[in-house]
């Protein structure tokens, strides 16, 4: 985290010259912990604020600082107590860490909440976007924030690419929120960007036409708004393929398998598999009578799994191993327990009869 030195560049200037002036019209100015504006207020409402919007947190923290209206009746409390006021608003290790910070800082501090950096974050609950709050919400200091809400404005602000959880579009918002910064008004500026958040440039139907950053905003300049932030990438699954082998006796039933009670498909009928299609060519099959079938694909939650049919119509394999092979006709086949794909098949082999 870097304070702001030095001049401010024309942008910097107008970015939050033009939210001050919008939050002096449109911003929150009767939020419970505003008055006043302790640091203690603050420091319970954000906690508070964690995945919680302020309109649910708004009772909870009145009932919460009728009950504890210092650090010190906080710290003195016992856990149970403290518990049963965040009751319902969900997290509730945001309590339990809560609690023990105010412990914390009646042991290390003598009861005085840290107004510096460092030290509030090595209170536990307490990470950076929570500790800049702190501290320009309540000691004017100069820090910057970058909780959810203000993470969607600057990455539509900037048309930053790429999706916020990653370290390097982080470490990039950080820079761009830390550059933004007043000289003065900090904990205005930090509830304004908050409030631009929250009311107006929402996840979903944001008030552009309204907004007060819509001039220099890139998102907005160029109709891209939907696209940021951009969404937390799907987990490319692993992909595994098996080799099925077709093969029917003269009667037209066709060679099944019961696979181990155990694993995939456990204990489910279904037609022999082969790791690769070498093993399965090696494994006795009538190389002149083979027929490859369209792959048959299929997912799990963990991989995507590629089966590739091939139809034979003589296995030596098959033959030789008969005591592990149950003949049945697909019909016969399709009113057992099948999995999805080895039933799709079946019921192909189905209509060729
Ligand atoms: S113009 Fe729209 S997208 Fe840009 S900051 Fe304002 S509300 Fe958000």
């Amino acid at each position: 985290m870097t304070k702001q030195n030095g001049a401010l560049s024309r942008d910097t200037f107008l970015f939050s010259d033009v939210l001050l002036a919008w939050f002096d019209v449109h911003g929150r100015h009767d939020l419970p912990w505003q008055h006043p504006r302790t640091a203690y207020q603050v420091w319970v409402s954000e906690i508070m604020l964690q995945q919680t919007q302020v309109q649910t947190v708004i009772p909870y923290f009145i009932r919460f600082m009728a009950a504890f209206p210092t650090l010190d009746a906080l710290a003195r409390a016992d856990q149970e107590t403290v518990l049963a006021h965040w009751a319902g608003l969900g997290y509730y290790a945001r309590g339990r860490n809560l609690h023990r910070a105010a412990q914390q800082v009646v042991a290390l501090h003598n009861g005085v909440q840290p107004a510096n950096y460092a030290q509030l974050l090595a209170l536990p609950g307490i990470g950076r976007s929570t500790a800049g709050a702190i501290l320009a919400q309540a000691h004017g200091q100069a820090f910057a924030i970058l909780d959810g809400n203000v993470k969607r404005v600057l990455t539509r602000f900037y048309a930053i690419e790429g999706w916020p959880g990653h370290k390097h579009v982080e470490n990039l918002l950080w820079e761009k929120a830390e550059g933004l910064l007043p000289k003065a008004r900090l904990a205005d500026y930090t509830q304004a960007m908050m409030d631009l958040g929250a009311t107006l440039c929402r996840r979903t139907k944001p008030s552009c036409n309204i907004c007060p950053l819509n001039l220099a905003c890139q998102a907005y300049l160029k109709n891209t708004v939907a696209q940021f932030p951009t969404p937390k990438p799907k987990k490319t699954l692993p992909t595994h393929q098996a080799w099925l082998l077709i093969t029917q006796d003269h009667a037209g039933k066709v060679a099944l398998v019961k696979r181990p009670n155990s694993g995939v498909w456990g204990g489910l009928y279904s037609l022999p598999e082969f790791s690769d299609k070498n093993q399965l060519l090696l494994s006795g099959v009538d190389l002149d009578s083979l027929l490859e079938w369209p792959m048959v694909r299929h997912s799990f939650s963990h991989y995507h799994l590629e089966l590739f049919p091939v139809e034979a119509k003589k296995h030596r394999a098959v033959e030789e191993t008969a005591e592990a092979i149950y003949w049945m006709t697909p019909a016969q086949a399709l009113s057992q327990g099948l999995p999805a794909p080895i039933k799709i098949i079946i019921s192909k082999l189905a209509l060729h009869l």
